[in-house]
């Protein structure tokens, strides 16, 4: 039997012109496989390394592209460009729950159907993948997470932290926000999502 995520992802697919990324990070192996899903780093996969010579996901707009990674994100910027929405699937080893990522406010909406339990706001990386996309999630995995079988709970925004954020790289909150920690890629505020439907499918077309 197909998980859920299946029909999440058919069905974001169907309102957006979607791209889905795999191996922005080149050790970092996605929890499910995703048909066509363009692989970002696949010299770093082929050798399991987190990037060859930069990483990939602080290589985006560089004035002067020199090593591997700036070169490459030249290639993917121009694809990048064709979608209305890019997924970018990574995958932690931090002791964190399933959080989404996103570097403008306004792309939060497209983690929830996910299930996530948090949406950090990241607006101080300029140079990532999504970053550059028209409307960019960062999925965050841990290697803990296991695909729901069932329904997938439906969440929605119930509060913005607006308080200078006091954690580095998803430090804990004393709400018990989900924290990431030795990744030393995020610095953001986050979102408090609200579970507010037991079953996706009848909501994610609304
Ligand atoms: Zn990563």
């Amino acid at each position: 039997m197909r998980p859920t995520v299946w029909k999440i992802i058919q069905q974001q697919s169907e309102y957006m012109k979607t791209l889905y990324i795999t191996y922005t990070h080149g050790d970092e192996h996605p929890p499910y496989e995703i048909p066509n899903a363009l692989v970002a780093n696949p010299l770093a996969r082929e050798r399991n390394l987190r990037y060859i010579e930069t990483d990939l996901n602080r290589s985006f707009g560089v004035k002067t592209p020199v090593s591997y990674e700036e070169k490459r994100a030249v290639e993917l910027e121009e694809m990048l460009n064709d979608y209305d929405l890019v997924v970018d699937i990574h995958r932690t080893t931090a002791q964190t729950k399933f959080c989404g990522i996103v570097t403008k406010s306004d792309d939060a909406v497209y983690v929830l159907p996910y299930g996530v339990s948090a949406v950090v706001l990241v607006e101080n990386i300029q140079n990532s993948l999504i970053s550059r996309a028209k409307h960019g999630i960062a999925l965050e995995y841990p290697y803990a997470y296991s695909l729901h079988t069932g329904s997938v709970p439906l969440y929605r925004v119930k509060k913005f932290v607006t308080a200078e954020p006091h954690w580095i790289d998803f430090e804990e909150t004393e709400q018990g926000i989900p924290y990431l920690v030795n990744e030393k890629a995020y610095h953001g505020k986050c979102f408090l999502l609200e579970k507010i439907h037991p079953n996706i499918n009848s909501n994610l077309r609304e």
